[in-house]
């Protein structure tokens, strides 16, 4: 197997991995996306509530809230000390206050902890009427994406690698202005490749130049995989926590089957 950072800025991180498969690729997406804990709102209780919005309603939203996760500091409550009865390593609190009229947004939680923030502030929760009043203690949890999609920390993705071949030598500009990714370019009245990877197969160009001309096929081997976090943590710590998980469930595993004996 091999590995080359194709893109990495703040949004998203894009990476190629070579001579694999696609299962292994898809582990590591379900990994990433299904087991890698994040910090969100898990309890909400309610001194006064008379927005417009439901308690229940109220307490979804605060759920979705994207809180900036500190791994080092919290335990999952499954794997605490405290056996998940609760205490300071793996669990905070917040509280939220507002009487209106005016907009509660996400930046008016007022976290226990000092480091832990909303990412984004103006993440609009509820909008006050005149006099009304919203009055909450929220409970924070480190949770995991396969029990409640708003522990998920980003979109994962991937496509198998593409291969583009120009089969007949052409002018066609039609390619240039069909292909949604800008993958071609005309120079000296040619049509070539210029950005290979930026190909996700959508087969327009095919279609517009036909088979006999161009060829577009993807890799069975050699994947792209796309890591674009929520926010909650950063995708390189989306990827190390992933593979701490494999790691910790195929020790499992192992220790599992020398029981077997
Ligand atoms: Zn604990």
């Amino acid at each position: 197997m091999n590995l080359k950072l194709i893109d990495k800025n703040k949004e998203k991180i894009s990476f190629l991995i070579k001579d694999t498969e696609a299962a292994y690729v898809n582990t590591v997406r379900r990994l990433i996306m299904e087991e890698v804990p994040t910090m969100a709102v898990e309890e909400v209780k309610f001194i006064q509530n008379t927005s417009a919005l439901y308690d229940e309603m109220l307490a979804l939203r605060l759920g979705l809230v994207v809180i900036k996760t500190d791994l080092k500091s919290y335990n999952l409550p499954g794997e605490c000390k405290c056996k998940g009865k609760g205490c300071a390593q793996c669990e905070t609190y917040a509280t939220l206050k507002k009487i209106g009229p005016g907009n509660v947004y996400a930046e008016d939680l007022k976290f226990k902890d000092p480091k832990i923030k909303a990412v984004y502030p103006k993440t609009l929760i509820v909008k006050l009427g005149d006099g009304q009043e919203v009055n909450v203690q929220c409970k924070l949890i480190l949770g995991k994406g396969k029990d409640h999609a708003k522990f998920i920390p980003g979109l994962v993705y991937y496509n198998a690698y593409p291969k583009i071949e120009i089969l007949k030598p052409t002018v066609a500009t039609d390619a240039v202005k069909v292909c949604p990714r800008n993958v071609f370019r005309v120079a000296n009245k040619k049509l070539n490749v210029e950005e290979l990877e930026k190909c996700d197969l959508c087969m327009a160009c095919v279609e517009s130049l036909g088979k006999d001309v161009i060829s577009v096929e993807g890799s069975k081997k050699d994947f792209i995989v796309f890591v674009e976090p929520w926010g909650q943590l950063k995708s390189q710590e989306m990827i190390e926590e992933a593979m701490k998980e494999l790691n910790k469930k195929l020790d499992e595993f192992n220790s599992k089957v020398k029981d077997l004996k």
